[in-house]
Formats: structure tokens, C-alpha cells, sequence
């Protein structure tokens, strides 16, 4: 898929905020600092599209951006921060639960890792969520280049492992790099192969 435009639209402080529903949409999700900001720049071939590394936990909005005038990526706030009020953590809840489930042209959900680390409950239990919601999801595996190959695959494999133990189907993975510029072309074409459903 080639890039023609990119915009930044609107941050929505809950799905009901939301630009109307008449596109399609891909939503990216993951810890605080698991390099969704610099993912979404890749793909988007552009250096400050998508902010990053903003302070951590303060903005809980929902991110539209406008992509070739045809459909929607979709910034979510992450999780896991450290710092966050027991009250800011069921907002945070509350709303993606709400935007996840209700957002009807929500086509799949991008779901980031850190590839430098072993399966990570925080994660797991959201990919559990996801699955219990039957939510679409695939997983991207995030900062390939910071550890040697066979310690990224080690943990992917890991990851899928811990899957394996009560999932029947394993989501499709992606392994990316945004130093490398390594993962953009099959996450861009997959987009387009749904897009054209
Ligand atoms: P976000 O908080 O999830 O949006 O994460 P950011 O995109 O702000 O990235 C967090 C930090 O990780 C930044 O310092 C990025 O430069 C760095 N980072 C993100 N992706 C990669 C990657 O693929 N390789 C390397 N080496 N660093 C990355």
C-alpha cells in the first residue's frame, strides 16, 4: 500500500466522541513505551505523526488519524503505568472496554509487545480480554533490533507458547523494527487485504 495522506483528526475522550463510524478503522494498543508512537510513525512513513514518548498516563484519549481519505489508525492510550490512581486505571478500563466492544467498524486490533522481554502477565491478560470479547486482534512484536535474533524469537515463542495453553488459534504475529524499517510491509498489506473486503 502506498502512503498518499496522513492527518491527524481528533482525540476523542470516549467512543461516543468518535469520528463517525463510516470508515474502516485498526486500532494500536500496548504498554507505556512499547514504541507504538514510533510503530504508527513507520508505517505512516512520516517522523512526527503520532507523538512520542508524551508523559506517561496523563492524556486517556482515543487518537483518530485519516489515512488516504479511506480509513482510520487509531492511537489508544496504553497500559501498564506504574504511576496511574487506582481511578484513572478504571477510566482507562472503562473506556477501551467501551470502544473496543462498541466501536462498529473497529476491523482489528493491533496489540504491541516488546520483543526484548519474556510473556508478561499485563499483556497475556490483555489478550485474554480481547479473546473473551471476541475482539480481532494480531500481535506486533516491537524493537527487533535492540536484542540479538534468536533472543527475539525466543520470546515471541514464548509468547505464543503461553497462548497455546488456552487459546486454540493463535493470532497472526508481526516482528518489527522501526529502526529497520522491518515489519511495515506485511502489517500495510494485511490492512489493504481487508480493506478491500
Ligand atoms: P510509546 O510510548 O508506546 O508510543 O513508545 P514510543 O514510540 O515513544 O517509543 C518509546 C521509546 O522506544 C523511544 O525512545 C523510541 O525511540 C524507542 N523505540 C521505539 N521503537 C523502537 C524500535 O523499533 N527500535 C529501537 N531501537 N527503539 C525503539
Amino acid at each position: 500500500m502506498v502512503i498518499k495522506s496522513a492527518e491527524y483528526l481528533i482525540s476523542s475522550p470516549d467512543w461516543e466522541k468518535c469520528p463517525a463510524a463510516d470508515k474502516p478503522e485498526y486500532a494500536f494498543i500496548g504498554r507505556s513505551n512499547v514504541g507504538k508512537s514510533s510503530l504508527i510513525n513507520m508505517l505512516m512513513n512520516q517522523q512526527k505523526l503520532a507523538k512520542t514518548s508524551g508523559t506517561p498516563g496523563k492524556t486517556q484519549l482515543i487518537n483518530h488519524f485519516l489515512i488516504n481519505k479511506s480509513w482510520y489508525i487509531v492511537d489508544l492510550p496504553g497500559y501498564g503505568f506504574a504511576k496511574v490512581s487506582q481511578s484513572q486505571r478504571r477510566n482507562w478500563e472503562q473506556m477501551i472496554e467501551n470502544y473496543l466492544r462498541k466501536r462498529p467498524n473497529l476491523v482489528n486490533v493491533f496489540v504491541l509487545i516488546d520483543s526484548r522481554h519474556t510473556p508478561q502477565k499485563l499483556d497475556l491478560d490483555f489478550v485474554n480480554q480481547l479473546g473473551k470479547w471476541e475482539i480481532p486482534f494480531q500481535l506486533v512484536f516491537t524493537k527487533a533490533d535492540k536484542t540479538t535474533q534468536l533472543e527475539t524469537s525466543r520470546n515471541v515463542k514464548a509468547f505464543l507458547n503461553k497462548m497455546r495453553e488456552t487459546w486454540q488459534f493463535l493470532p497472526a504475529h508481526h516482528v518489527t523494527s522501526t529502526v529497520k524499517k522491518m515489519g511495515r510491509d506485511n502489517i500495510l498489506a494485511f490492512i489493504d487485504e481487508m480493506n478491500a473486503r
